[in-house]
């Protein structure tokens, strides 16, 4: 199956695999068999994907994949955020 990466938008290949329990009694096994068979599916798709567990994912500023390359516009605007922040505290004390 292809997912697409929930953080960096790359598509990749992940094989998903079905465990089957079967924990039935005849009756049931012709019943529920398609509702479980669903069930067992859908719960291994993963909500969201990741190409990688430790996917950077693309930065929100720039649309860089940081996985590739490194930017620095998140360290940007925390300091941005943290200057502001403190222009405003600075501003109530006066
Ligand atoms: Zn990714
Ligand atoms: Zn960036």
């Amino acid at each position: 199956m292809s997912f697409e990466c929930s953080r960096c938008l790359k598509e990749f290949e992940q094989n998903i695999k079905i465990p089957f329990e079967c924990s039935f009694t005849k009756e049931e096994y012709e019943y529920d068999i398609a509702e479980e068979m669903r069930e067992s599916v859908l719960l291994n798709i993963p909500m969201k994907p990741l190409c990688k567990d430790d996917c950077k994912g693309l930065c929100p500023v720039c649309g860089n994949n940081r996985n590739e390359k490194d930017c620095f516009c998140e360290q940007k605007m925390k300091d941005e955020f943290v200057a502001e922040k403190w222009s405003k505290i600075k501003k109530l004390k006066i």
